[in-house]
């Protein structure tokens, strides 16, 4: 277990993006898989966040994912493959609709929980008999499953309950001295996790919302649930068909709120809750779409560095609030804000895993705004 210690590594930050020689990436990956071969941990880019890599096969091996993280033992970890034909070393049975789903999404940000082979340890799987799988499009998540030659278990690459880590530098942050190797290859480009979906059900469910939305996969499947845990108003208690969801998340330092509800309504309440805010000196972030930030700073007084601003784009864009919300819960970190207050998005397309995300990030400290007050216009 003294691979947990901080310390223990001189951690290494090694490029791979497109910039790098294609002799010098070569040799990097495979330095990188050599690495996942014997054991050790490797953080690398996927197409939605940044993973913490093992070797999926390897019990012992994926015990420190566990160690490292600060992950409870019952939460499983998504085992990643480059090619349909690693399915076989994986999963026991390929669920009826799997094919269909793979060739509509693989590879991308759809992750399928199918029966669980014995080359999968009940480590890897929190002790499950279900594995969670998952083909990403990131070529160099793809080039070191490849290198490693055997499928790679890898969770986001956070300290448990952290937000996920969409840089190398967030990586870093996290896990300094803990792992030997993170390769860097640039800002993610989907920004929150794959979408978890359940195809041993009928009909599917949608564990986690993620990188492939609920419509997109209602267009290719028909009927598809979604569990009711996605949008909770508070921590799930008891066992969870996800363990994942039992868990604090996505938490930034600072206490969080998450206004909820009719656009002209939060503006109004968030203004109100900053002015009091402000007014008492607090150093205070604000994480709101263009509209809002536009609008609010109308009403605001100018506070020079009392006031922390974070537009992660517009609110018709979910896309792009995906995008960069875990960058900017980071950016509030450093920013070392006292109190966040974010706006909240319609729970629809890509807004439902912004809100999923958000929700938990906030500790479910919820602000519903319905109808503007009455201001006596
Ligand atoms: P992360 O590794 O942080 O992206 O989280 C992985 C997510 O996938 C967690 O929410 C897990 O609960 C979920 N997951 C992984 N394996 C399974 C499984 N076999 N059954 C249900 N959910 C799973
Ligand atoms: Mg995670």
């Amino acid at each position: 277990m003294g691979q947990e210690l901080t310390g223990r590594f001189a951690t290494k930050v090694l490029p791979v993006g497109a910039q790098v020689p294609p002799d010098e990436r070569e040799r990097v990956l495979q330095q990188a898989g050599e690495l996942i071969r014997a054991g050790q941990l490797v953080a690398f880019p996927t197409e939605t966040v940044y993973g913490l890599g093992a070797d999926a096969t390897n019990a012992s091996a994926t015990r420190q994912i566990f160690a490292v993280k600060g992950r409870p033992a019952d939460n499983p970890l998504i085992v990643h493959i480059e090619r349909w034909e690693r399915l076989r070393q994986v999963a026991a049975s390929l669920p009826p609709l799997a094919a269909t789903l793979a060739d509509a999404f693989w590879p991308g940000p759809l992750t399928m929980v199918m029966p669980r082979s014995p080359q999968i340890p009940l480590t890897t799987t929190g002790g499950l008999e279900t594995v969670a799988v998952r083909l990403p499009s990131h070529p160099v998540a793809r080039e070191l499953i490849a290198a490693a030659d055997c499928p790679i278990a890898a969770p986001s690459a956070n300290r448990s309950g952290r937000p996920s880590p969409t840089r190398a530098q967030d990586v870093y942050e996290d896990m300094a001295g803990r792992i030997p190797l993170i390769l860097d290859g640039g800002e993610c480009s989907v920004g929150v996790e794959s979408t978890v979906l359940d195809v041993t059900t009928s009909p599917p469910t949608v564990l986690r919302p993620g990188g492939i939305t609920v419509e997109m996969l209602r267009r290719v499947l028909g009927e598809v649930q979604v569990d009711p845990a996605v949008l909770a108003l508070q921590p799930v208690v008891g066992p969870a068909r996800s363990p994942g969801m039992k868990y604090r998340h996505y938490a930034p330092k600072a206490p969080a709120w998450l206004f909820e509800g009719e656009p002209a309504a939060v503006t109004q309440a968030m203004a109100a809750e900053a002015k009091r805010r402000l007014d008492q000196g607090e150093r205070l972030g604000l994480l709101v779409c263009a509209e809002t930030a536009a609008a609010l700073k109308e009403v605001l007084p100018a506070r020079g560095d009392q006031l922390v601003w974070r537009v992660p784009g517009s609110r018709q864009h979910p896309e792009q609030l995906a995008h960069a919300i875990f960058t900017l819960l980071r950016e509030m970190d450093r920013e070392q804000v006292e109190a966040i207050l974010i706006e909240g998005v319609p729970a629809t397309g890509m807004g439902l895993a912004v809100m999923n995300r958000l929700r938990k990030a906030a500790g479910y400290q919820i602000v519903s705004c319905h109808r503007p007050a009455y201001n006596g216009a």
